[in-house]
């Protein structure tokens, strides 16, 4: 079989420890035997990540703007630890945002569904992806504790020098006080990428947010999501057959719970930090989510929700073989690759990865597996394997698929 040609090249982060291990027998073992790959590499392993000054990371941001389409393998963020551990020179910022910072970037999490693993939630027969906006709110909050007799006012200074203030409380004991905000631009970027998402995905959108109570922060969020729906997306979302649902935070987490998914949900920064965790429990495990970041105009960043995966990493250095689920992974690169044969035009490269997803579902309802699935799969019969054998499983599924 002649191998399947690329037009344009992938961005491909490589990354650290377990996951930079499982990246590897991922392309070796299910990639390059059928796809000519072409990528443009960058290496985001700490090492280089310290040796290029951070540089590789902005490099490899920029090139994923050229190029459209990136496929991320999980990075470690460095902590002091990690300073010591690696002999750094300094403890760089998180990949993941400085890259969503040059994007401009919405991220979505959608869990990958299997037979044998249920979710917690026995009605989520499908998946739920959740948008979360990755900008403000609490994240970047400025707050402090407050004496007794104190007051608190929020100023806001006008370029012109003009002056509002408003009273928060006057504090006849202590107390604590906190300021947020957030960018109009940052909201619509936000509202943008949520419908271009729903309309690549053709998913209703739900959007939440707390605005009876907050009448001009949460309302500015509700009001700016629908100027932009009515003005640009209404249109096209009817034509798809799909609809954009808002509803009050609580009414959303009600429905979601009664529903059986199938849709993207949008939620602010807070809740979308707090939502996405029980979401993801809620479907069994972390192990099977996978994360994509999209920018307002259209430029996607593929990744596995979860990190580096330490733990297993020691012991695969003791020379002990590990079972490391390698799925988010893999989806990340069978999505980068569908929507890469997509805006080219290269519908083998589509057909392909969508092959490779299935026999990779396959492998699993078959009963192969890693330990973590292992221990949750409803199966009668299972077998717990290590990562390599799940990926050679795979392959005989997908030759078969293939010919
Ligand atoms: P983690 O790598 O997600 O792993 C936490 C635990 O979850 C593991 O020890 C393992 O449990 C289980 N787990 C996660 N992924 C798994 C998989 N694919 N297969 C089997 N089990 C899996 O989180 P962490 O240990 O807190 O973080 C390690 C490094 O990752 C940190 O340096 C952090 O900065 C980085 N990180 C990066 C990203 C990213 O790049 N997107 C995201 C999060 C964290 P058991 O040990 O019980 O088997
Ligand atoms: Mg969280």
């Amino acid at each position: 079989m002649d191998k399947i040609k690329m037009k344009t090249p992938l961005v491909e982060m490589d990354g650290d420890e377990m996951t930079r291990v499982i990246w590897k027998m991922i392309k070796d073992i299910l990639i390059t035997p059928y796809v000519d790959l072409k990528t443009e590499y960058y290496d985001l392993g700490l090492k280089n990540r310290d040796e290029t000054d951070d540089r590789v990371t902005f490099d490899s941001a920029r090139a994923t703007k050229k190029y459209g389409v990136a496929v991320k393998c999980a990075t470690i963020t460095p902590n002091a630890e990690r300073v010591k551990e690696y002999r750094l020179k300094q403890m760089w910022k998180s990949p993941n945002g400085t890259i969503r910072a040059i994007l401009d970037g919405t991220v979505f999490r959608t869990p990958i569904l299997v037979k044998g693993i249920s979710p917690y939630i026995a009605n989520w027969t499908k998946p739920i992806t959740i948008a979360r906006h990755a900008y403000g709110d609490v994240y970047r909050n400025v707050e402090t504790t407050v004496p007794a007799g104190a007051k608190a006012e929020l100023v806001v200074t006008g370029a012109d020098g003009s002056e509002e203030r408003l009273l928060i409380h006057d504090f006849e004991t202590p107390g604590i006080v906190q300021g947020l905000h957030n960018i109009d631009k940052s909201i619509a970027s936000f509202a943008r990428a949520c419908f271009n998402y729903a309309l690549d995905q053709n998913q209703d959108l739900w959007f939440s947010t707390k605005d009876t109570i907050s009448k001009k922060y949460d309302h500015r969020f509700k009001d700016i999501f629908q100027e932009i729906f009515t003005a640009e997306y209404r249109d096209a979302f009817e034509k798809a057959g799909i609809t954009y649902f808002y509803t009050l935070i609580d009414d959303a987490v009600a429905r979601v719970v009664r529903s059986s998914g199938g849709y993207i949900w949008a939620c602010k920064n807070y809740d979308g930090d707090v939502m996405s965790d029980m979401v993801a429990t809620a479907f069994g495990s972390l192990a099977m989510m996978t994360s994509v970041l999209v920018s307002p105009d259209g430029v996607y960043e593929y990744e596995a929700a979860h990190g580096t995966v330490q733990r297993h990493y020691y012991k695969y250095l003791r020379g002990e073989t590990t079972s490391t689920n390698s799925m988010a992974t893999l989806f990340a690169w069978t999505g980068a690759l569908k929507k890469r044969g997509e805006l080219d035009h290269t519908p083998e490269l589509t057909k392909f990865s969508e092959k490779l997803e299935q026999a990779a579902l396959q492998t699993i309802e078959e009963g192969f597996m890693t330990g973590d699935l292992a221990s949750l799969s409803t199966l009668p019969e299972k077998h717990s394997v290590d990562t390599e054998t799940f990926l050679k499983e795979i392959d005989k599924r997908l030759v078969s698929l293939l010919s």
